[in-house]
């Protein structure tokens, strides 16, 4: 059996895939077994933050394999600690918890907002809004925090302590977190899987007003948004704002598995010894991998992200086929007059991997992606939309 057929019968059938193999790569072009290159423009959902088999990562990477591939938590491990200050300097967050994946980022987020509460204010302030349209993850905790009712249909019953309400209605998230007398407030700056619709500047303030005035824990989620995503290192940074709390993941290994919980000053001491734990994270491999990512997202690399996503926005614009563009930095998504999916499957017939969000194509291509590179890309899109 091939590749194609293997998967088919042995792997669970959880993903509807597109049929495309891909067995090798470099930089923001991959290669199915025949040989055909395809530009990747979904950098395996903004994970792929500097390509494929990026030169400085892969040398970060194997150098670590090369001395220690895993030790137990119990132990010190240096690209761990190295990473952890990094991400500190980076934000001015305070302490950093690793695990393997954005939903655990997120179940760590969740477990310090209500630890928090319960440390400060004892039981019966747990509950956790978060907004219609979210997406936190496929865990039982993390689906009920993502506030789109399918998936929560046929996995019932979720965690309890979670309320959604609507996504820029300020007076409806004020409401909900004084009827719940709630813990933590929970958002994406830019909903990602939702469909890349930024918040309101102005809405983000206002719950940043709102939680620091009552004392409820403020935690953006930038699993997807994060590690430069956004042309801000940070996407909260484009409002102007700090959380108490950031649950990233995605691009942030480069690659390989791994999940950050960044823990402001005032939270610091929430999470003691045995609070929390996990075997894989913060491991060696994928923490040498991401401090050689993180200490290339740059302002000097945030900018070029910002000039070519300009770049894309213009050429998109008024473009035929496409009624409209949002998001920001590389993430990007396009309302096209044609069904998504058929662009999508147009785009991958002539060499581009381009993704959906709900109704939008949605672009993430890899943070130092070539300009001759994506110019190839934007017009086999554009072509796709006609
Ligand atoms: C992808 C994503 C998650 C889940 O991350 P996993 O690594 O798949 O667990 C959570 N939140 C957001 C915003 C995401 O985009």
């Amino acid at each position: 059996m091939n590749t194609k057929e293997l998967d088919k019968e042995y792997v669970a059938g959880t993903y509807k895939r597109f049929p495309v193999e891909i067995v090798s790569g470099k930089g923001s072009v991959v290669c199915d077994p025949d040989g055909k290159q395809y530009i990747d423009m979904g950098s395996g959902i903004g994970v792929t933050a500097f390509g494929i088999a990026d030169d400085q990562w892969k040398a970060a990477v194997t150098e670590q394999l090369g001395k220690v591939q895993h030790m137990s938590n119990l132990y010190y491990t240096q690209p761990c600690a190295v990473l952890a200050k990094m991400l500190c300097e980076k934000t001015g967050m305070s302490k950093v918890f690793f695990s393997n994946s954005g939903a655990e980022a997120n179940e760590c987020a969740i477990k310090v907002g209500r630890k928090y509460a319960s440390d400060k204010y004892g039981a019966g302030r747990s509950t956790v809004i978060t907004l219609e349209n979210s997406f936190h993850g496929r865990t039982l905790t993390t689906l009920a925090a993502t506030g789109q009712e399918h998936y929560h249909e046929l996995f019932q019953p979720l965690t309890p302590g979670f309320v959604s309400v609507p996504a820029n209605d300020f007076a409806a998230l004020e409401k909900a977190a004084r009827e719940y007398n709630a813990a933590a407030v929970m958002v994406e700056c830019i909903q990602g899987e939702g469909g890349v619709i930024p918040l309101e500047a102005d809405y983000v303030k206002a719950v940043r007003e709102f939680t620091e005035k009552n004392d409820m824990i403020m935690i953006v989620d930038e699993v997807q948004t994060g590690n430069g995503r956004t042309g801000q290192l940070y996407s909260y940074m484009n409002f102007g704002i700090v959380p108490d709390v950031v649950s990233t993941a995605k691009g942030l290994g480069g690659g390989l598995p791994l999940g950050a919980t960044l823990i402001s000053d005032k939270c610091k001491n929430v999470l003691g010894f045995g609070d929390h734990g996990s075997t894989f994270g913060g491991n060696p491999v994928s923490c040498a991998g991401a401090v050689s990512i993180l200490g290339r997202i740059d302002d000097a690399l945030l900018a070029s992200v910002r000039e070519k996503s300009a770049w894309l926005v213009k050429t998109f614009t008024g473009a035929p086929g496409i009624e409209s563009i949002s998001g920001m930095g590389f993430m990007l998504g396009l309302k096209t007059t044609k069904p998504a999916g058929d662009v999508v499957a147009k785009c991958m017939e002539n060499g581009v991997l381009c993704l959906t969000a709900k109704d939008k194509v949605r672009l993430l291509p890899a943070l130092n992606i070539p300009m001759d590179v994506l110019e190839k890309a934007a017009d086999i899109i554009k072509a796709a939309c006609v």
